[in-house]
């Protein structure tokens, strides 16, 4: 009884010590968590205390958490055991079993292989090209030249080598310094040294504009006609040159100086006297282009029979404005008429005499009669609105010089109505008219036929007709 009240008892005991225990337990934890609730500074030392057995019990449940990967690799190596052992069966050993050599176009390869029939292969690089000087082209001063360098596969490139300097031979009084390779013409020209007409430097007939009438006389010597009209612009004399036919000239003044001049022929140079420079008519291809340097306008005449060839040109100052709408000194209100073209008429038959004669021609003579019905016919085409050679009233040219008092003649007649326009201005004159006869087969049959004598022309300004200018010439000879 005894031993079992002392049973009793310890278990009873031990029983008050467990539950002692939990209590103290849970006293302290409820002392801990109440100092750090109701005090901030004295507390820290047991607050220290608190946290640093929080971070205590994380560092280790984090290790914990660290350790289970090294538990995986341990997993791993158990893999790699496994693999080795597979290995061990064969072991390719390569060598270098061929080469195919890189060129410059196609790369080339090693192939290794091992004993059981495996191979790889690893590409080569190309080889650079190997160039070398396959062809030079040597430059000229105008064309660049070049090398071209070549490789046997067929690729090439070429470099570029400069021009080569100009080889100039010293302006003339003709021509500036000029390229006797390439043509190639450098600044300007020197001046003119006209004595006698001729140039001392090239050598030259210059006609010259610009000079005066003392000048002239000087260069040229006495005229053989002169002929004054009188003009919107004042008066014009025309000195006429004609004992060389071949070498007929008219030298027109206007305010005391030479302002323009025709010249049958060519090898001569124009030349602008007051800044001496020349220009020298070489568009022969072109007939009645103008040619302008800003001093001096040209107009050549071109032959189109045959060859072409300068037959003859027209040179005036720019500035000087002449044609057959200036003559007569008045202003032409609308439908006024200008008839007073009798100067005209004698250079017409001039230059008409230097085409005839330039084909071998007997020269013609001058008639009032045949100027008279040229001009009666130029007026009533441009007052009676046609242009034809058979007037309204169905006469013809033979009818109208019976009118006046030439009868019983072979004739022929050229009419031309209209103007040009020369660098885009409307004009005419003349020279236009008559080169434009002798330019057209019809006409031109007319102007050389062999048995013609006698020759007048007439010339018409209407301002309110269909064409303004009418012009007739007509020829004629006795049975
Ligand atoms: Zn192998
Ligand atoms: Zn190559
Ligand atoms: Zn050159
Ligand atoms: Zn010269």
């Amino acid at each position: 009884m005894k031993r079992l009240f002392c049973l009793v008892l310890s278990i009873f005991l031990l029983i008050i010590f467990i539950s002692c225990a939990e209590q103290q337990t849970g006293s302290t934890d409820n002392t801990e968590s109440e100092t750090i609730g109701t005090s901030d500074t004295e507390a820290t030392p047991k607050d220290t205390t608190a946290v640093s057995d929080v971070t205590s019990e994380s560092d280790t449940s984090d290790l914990t958490t660290d350790t289970e990967p090294v538990t995986d690799t341990e997993t791993d190596t158990a893999e790699i055991t496994e693999t080795e052992a597979v290995t061990t069966v064969h072991e390719h050993s390569y060598s270098l079993s061929s080469t195919v050599d890189s060129t410059c176009t196609k790369k080339g390869s090693k192939t290794y292989s091992c004993a059981c029939g495996k191979s790889y292969s690893e590409e080569l690089k190309l080889l650079p090209h190997s160039y070398s000087l396959s062809s030079t082209k040597n430059s000229t001063c105008s064309i660049n030249g070049s090398k071209t360098f070549s490789c046997s596969c067929g690729s090439s490139y070429s470099e570029a080598l400069d021009l080569l300097p100009h080889s100039y031979t010293p302006a003339t009084c003709t021509s500036p310094e000029t390229c006797s390779v390439c043509g190639y013409k450098n600044g300007s020209m020197l001046p003119h040294n006209v004595v006698d007409s001729v140039c001392t430097i090239c050598g030259k007939e210059v006609l010259c504009l610009g000079i005066t009438e003392s000048e002239l006389i000087q260069i040229a010597g006495e005229p053989n006609d002169i002929i004054v009209e009188s003009t919107s612009v004042g008066y014009v004399t025309t000195y006429i040159y004609c004992s060389n036919m071949m070498k007929l000239r008219f030298y027109q003044l206007h305010n005391g100086k030479v302002s323009a001049i025709f010249s049958a022929g060519s090898g001569y140079i124009y030349c602008h006297m007051p800044t001496k420079k020349s220009h020298i008519p070489i568009a022969y291809d072109e007939n009645m282009q103008l040619i302008s340097d800003g001093n001096i306008d040209i107009l050549c005449f071109t032959d189109i029979i045959g060859s072409k060839k300068l037959v003859s040109s027209w040179a005036k100052l720019t500035e000087f404005d002449y044609g057959l709408n200036t003559v007569n000194d008045k202003t032409v209100f609308k439908g006024e008429e200008v008839t007073d073209y009798t100067t005209q008429n004698v250079l017409c038959l001039y230059i008409t005499n230097y085409y005839r004669m330039l084909n071998g021609l007997s020269p013609l003579e001058y008639s009032n009669e045949a100027s008279n019905a040229s001009l009666v016919h130029s007026i009533d085409m441009a007052r009676n609105g046609y242009f034809e050679h058979t007037d309204l009233n169905g006469n013809r040219a033979s009818y109208r010089l019976r009118n006046e008092g030439i009868d019983g003649v072979y004739c022929g007649e050229n009419i031309q109505a209209g103007y040009f326009y020369i660098n885009k201005t409307k004009t005419t004159n003349v020279f236009f008219i008559t080169h434009s006869w002798y330019t057209s087969q019809a006409h031109r049959e007319v102007m050389l036929t062999p048995e013609y004598k006698h020759f007048g022309a007439g010339f018409t300004y209407h301002s309110d007709s269909r064409y303004e200018y009418y012009s007739t010439q007509v020829y004629f000879r006795y049975p």
